[in-house]
């Protein structure tokens, strides 16, 4: 389908399948197995610029918005999703820089981030939070010169290697959500540490880990924003990084199509490509179409965010539970394409099928985003512009 891309989103698509087709490829299955983090492949990334290409180009960025980002995710999840996470977390640590920030800020963080040199993450999930975000207890005590963070962050993408933390304390515990607050935290601020680095079903080479603060002190100027506002920071975040992921799903499930049709031509039974059986064709036409309108949903979601809509809250939950039913089923349907040996490790339909879960689970499982659908539906009572 012909999405009307600028020449720059064209060669930024262009130049991230080059990169994941000669590099990722190679080495995605032993990252995979070896649960090994991507850091050769996110430096040759950087080198080609494509660290920033949503960051502001006073910032070293390439100037573009979410959707260019949403094609470096895509491209790269075609091949390897635990890569592509890696780059879409760091978009996920420092859009909340980018909107809320000040000029210091931005100009201190933002440069590393946009050369590459630097990742960044976003902490919000907790033991006691996770769908019910309010329920977080890290908190953040005000001092004279600064704010005291003390609690465990569970399950953040980049823990460990990224250098910048976005992350959400409390800094007035009785008024609840409305006294949560954002705060940037630099990797070895004093009594900043990590802790259990998971072991996961699926984008294993992605690093998913605890973050632990005992007594961190961090500078009063890193706060984001002001004192109350970090959960609706925090929702308006998600808002805007939803298609990401959507994108992350769509890429997933563009390189299962691709690898059941190839499979389906080749493999001969009763004498015959089984690309020649009806039912095949039916389930391989049936995944087209599903990732299209994923894609399309996705594409346009971000591009209505890069207009500068004020709400976009529905059309972001939509890309992103369409999206990624769409990545678990194509997946799904892929190995059954491949039968037996599309079960088997040594084909990379069960990679796709494992790293397909979590983009039902993160930045609001399904379930919660169909509330927060309903919702929306109930407030406009089903009408759209
Ligand atoms: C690999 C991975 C990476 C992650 N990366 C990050 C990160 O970088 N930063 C970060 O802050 N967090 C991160 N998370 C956390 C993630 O966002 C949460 O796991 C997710 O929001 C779900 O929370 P939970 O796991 O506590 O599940 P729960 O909230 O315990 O949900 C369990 C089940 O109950 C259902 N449920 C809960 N409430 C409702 C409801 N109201 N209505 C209907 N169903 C409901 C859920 O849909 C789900 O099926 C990551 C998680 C994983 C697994």
């Amino acid at each position: 389908m012909e999405y009307f891309l600028t020449e720059q989103q064209k060669e930024i698509k262009a130049l991230t399948r080059t990169i994941a087709e000669e590099k990722v490829l190679p080495v995605r299955a032993e990252l995979d197995e070896k649960e090994e983090f991507p850091w050769e492949i996110l430096k040759i990334l950087a080198d080609a610029g494509l660290c920033g290409v949503y960051i502001p180009k006073e910032y070293g960025g390439l100037g573009g918005g979410l959707l260019d980002l949403c094609l470096v995710v895509e491209e790269l999840s075609r091949i390897c999703s635990g890569v592509a996470v890696s780059c879409a977390a760091t978009g996920l640590g420092t859009f909340t820089l980018l909107e809320h920030g000040t000029e210091e800020q931005k100009s201190k963080y933002l440069p590393d981030i946009a050369s590459g040199k630097k990742l960044a993450a976003f902490a919000l999930t907790e033991a006691t939070a996770g769908s019910d975000a309010a329920g977080i207890r890290t908190t953040a005590t005000r001092t004279s010169d600064g704010y005291v963070l003390n609690g465990t962050k569970q399950f953040i993408t980049n823990g460990g290697e990224a250098e910048l933390y976005t992350v959400i304390a409390l800094t007035a515990k009785e008024k609840g959500p409305r006294g949560a607050s954002a705060f940037l935290v630099e990797k070895g601020a004093p009594g900043f540490s990590f802790g259990r680095k998971e072991k996961k079903l699926g984008i294993r080479a992605s690093s998913t880990r605890e973050l632990v603060f005992e007594d961190c002190l961090i500078p009063k100027e890193n706060i984001l924003g002001r004192e109350g506002m970090g959960f609706i920071m925090t929702m308006r975040l998600l808002d805007r990084s939803r298609p990401g992921l959507g994108a992350q799903a769509v890429g997933l499930a563009q390189g299962a199509l691709e690898a059941a049709v190839d499979y389906a031509r080749q493999r001969i039974q009763f004498g015959h490509p089984i690309i020649a059986q009806q039912a095949v064709q039916h389930m391989l036409a049936d995944m087209a179409i599903q990732v299209e309108a994923a894609r399309a949903l996705v594409y346009a979601t971000a591009r209505m965010i890069d207009s500068g809509a004020k709400n976009f809250t529905q059309e972001s939950a939509m890309a992103k539970v369409f999206a990624s039913d769409t990545a678990m089923k194509v997946t799904t349907d892929a190995i059954q394409i491949f039968g037996g040996v599309g079960y088997m490790r040594d084909y990379p339909i069960e990679k796709m099928f494992r790293d397909a879960k979590i983009t039902q689970i993160y930045e609001g499982t399904n379930q919660v985003l169909r509330n927060a659908i309903a919702s929306e539906l109930r407030k406009t009572k089903g009408m759209r512009a």
